[in-house]
């Protein structure tokens, strides 16, 4: 909710005294024509409420203008504001969405399959399936169950590989074990097999950019002989020797420190031939761009997602990159008061296996620290 139409400028303080709007800064607006509009967006109700309606503000942003100490209603559905004629105050904490943030497609429908009744009954999952504590505990109050490896003893009928995805060999383990395989891998990890397949079939030597014991790069290389995983520029050493070059990335990976790898590796092997295949997801870019552009606005930056979560960790990294205060929680309890003292913008973003309703329990949070304050 807010004033977001009022443009980019922010409605950033401000008392309310009775039907008047009286501004005590505005970023890039003249008061008197936000006190025009202000007016024109209000309207006195017959029970003594004021209500007004939202003007959809740019990036999800969510100005705080009027909070509920006296009873203000805020119904951010319908785009209402509704308050108490007087005690109706501006709150000073503006929070934002990252315009592109928490789960992913790949991520949401895995989880839809594994939560169907049909299958979850009987079903044991093949390594993590989501790297978020809340989803974990939603799959476990449905009887599924979780093994870290093929190793671990399965004791249902169903299984299921991830949406991180899983050597094609293991299927056919899990499969020749009697077992019914639901493959719940990501279509955009697939193509990252499929890109695999063919440089290998061109005869370039397979190179993964990304980490080693995530279980996606481990699906990747998992049936293949020779090839090699750069984590970083540390590795740049195990391509001694080599002359044609396949490279494919993790989904998850930064795509910029992806393509500094590709720099460093033409710089010190000038001989070597590198075919690239960009398969850094568009979720995953379009939320690091998201909390690129984000984090050059905020005063604090709040990531949400598990703490074993490869992405938002890379998505932390993006805001210390940007020297803004960032804090990584998984959820609204881990929240502190203490960080927004002095805060007036504060932005949200979340990886890809964070669900939307922990991102929305984060936000109302911060509305509520907000008043505090
Ligand atoms: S992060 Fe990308 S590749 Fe991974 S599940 Fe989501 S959409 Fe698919």
């Amino acid at each position: 909710m807010g004033y977001g139409a009022l443009g980019t400028g922010a409605l950033r303080y401000g008392l309310f005294h009775g039907q008047r709007l009286s501004l005590s800064r505005v970023d890039g607006f003249r008061p008197s024509l936000l006190r025009i509009v202000a007016k024109l967006s209000m309207m006195s109700n017959p029970d003594g409420t004021l209500s007004g309606h939202r003007m959809q503000p740019k990036q999800g942003s969510d100005w705080v203008p009027f909070g509920g100490r006296f009873g203000s209603k805020v119904d951010s559905d319908q785009g209402k504001i509704e308050g108490r004629r007087f005690g109706l105050e501006i709150l000073d904490m503006r929070i934002t969405r990252a315009r592109a943030l928490g789960t992913c497609f790949g991520v949401r429908d895995a989880i839809d399959a594994a939560l169907s009744p049909e299958i979850s009954i009987d079903l044991t999952i093949v390594g993590q399936l989501v790297h978020n504590p809340q989803t974990v505990q939603r799959l476990h109050d449905a009887g599924v169950k979780m093994v870290s490896s093929s190793d671990d003893e399965i004791t249902t009928r169903n299984v299921m590989i991830t949406a991180h995805g899983a050597p094609a060999s293991l299927k056919k383990q899990l499969s020749d074990q009697g077992h019914i395989v639901y493959d719940a891998t990501c279509p955009l990890v697939l193509r990252v097999h499929q890109a695999v397949r063919r440089l290998v079939k061109e005869g370039w030597h397979p190179v993964v950019i990304g980490q080693r014991e995530h279980v996606e790069v481990k699906g990747i290389v998992g049936d293949l002989v020779d090839f090699t995983v750069i984590g970083d520029l540390d590795d740049l050493h195990l391509l001694e020797g080599r002359e044609r070059i396949g490279v494919v990335c993790q989904t998850t990976y930064r795509i910029r420190q992806a393509k500094e790898i590709l720099l460093q590796i033409g710089q010190r092997f000038p001989d070597i031939a590198i075919e690239f295949i960009d398969t850094v997801c568009k979720p995953t870019k379009d939320r690091q761009n998201a909390v690129d552009e984000l984090s050059e606005q905020v005063d604090v930056m709040i990531v949400v997602g598990g703490t074993n979560s490869s992405n938002t960790h890379k998505l932390l990294n993006v805001c210390r990159e940007k020297e803004v205060p960032a804090y990584h929680v998984e959820n609204d309890e881990q929240l502190e008061p203490g960080w927004f003292v002095g805060v007036e913008h504060v932005g949200i973003t979340a990886g890809t296996s964070t669900p939307h309703d922990v991102i929305d329990q984060i936000h109302a949070r911060l509305v509520q620290i907000s008043r505090q304050q």
